[in-house]
């Protein structure tokens, strides 16, 4: 998909701030600091639109990225931080769980992850979650330039094992370094579209 239109629309808190155009809409989680923000930026062609939203103090929002008039990405706060407070987290973990549960719109959740490395407790927990809910995934392993090309492969392995996925959910190995797997995931989503 060629992307020229974007507009952070909203950053929403609760469900009455939802766009209501109906256009499909695919969420992006992922633990802290795993490259979420640049995961958006590459895919809509921006340096520096989809901010990190997630840092600790920031507010907790859901932000609407509009695609031309298409789709909608939603950045889901990130996940992870050992120093959140609970009521934080639980904050959190409300707004996420209505999102997910209720709202028809959304298609897919893209789920990143670091490629290098085994998915984190958390990392798991958040699939588990999401295959709870019957929530179609769509495994992101991002970083993929910080290791050999000929390593992909077994770490995506690793990585779809320790999560245990479903034969439907496929994952993408990814870099927002070198666009690798940009047009493998334009391509996932548009069964949905
Ligand atoms: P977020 O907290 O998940 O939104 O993470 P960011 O997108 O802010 O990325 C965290 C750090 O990882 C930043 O220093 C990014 O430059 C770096 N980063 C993110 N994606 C990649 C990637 O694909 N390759 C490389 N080499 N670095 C990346």
């Amino acid at each position: 998909m060629k992307v020229n239109n974007v507009e952070l629309v909203i950053s929403a808190v609760k469900p009455e701030q939802y766009p209501a155009e109906g256009f499909p809409e695919f969420a992006l989680a992922g633990r802290s600091n795993v490259g979420k923000s640049s995961f958006i930026n590459k895919m809509i062609n921006r340096k520096s639109m989809a901010r990190t939203s997630s840092k600790p103090g920031k507010t907790q929002t859901l932000n609407y990225y509009k695609i031309e008039e298409a789709l909608y990405f939603v950045d889901v706060p990130g996940y992870g931080f050992a120093k959140v407070s609970k009521r934080e987290r639980e904050a959190w973990g409300q707004m996420i769980e209505t999102y997910f549960t209720s709202r028809e719109e959304l298609c897919a959740v893209l789920l990143i992850v670091d490629l290098r490395h085994p998915p984190t407790k958390d990392d798991i927990n958040m699939y588990d979650f999401l295959k709870y809910y019957q929530l179609p995934c769509i495994v992101i392993a991002t970083k993929a330039d910080k290791i050999p090309r000929g390593k992909w492969e077994k770490h995506a392995t690793v990585i779809r094992k320790n999560l245990d996925l479903v034969k439907e959910d496929e994952i993408i190995v990814f870099s927002s370094e070198t666009a690798e797997g940009k047009d493998k995931v334009w391509n996932a989503l548009k069964k949905w579209m």
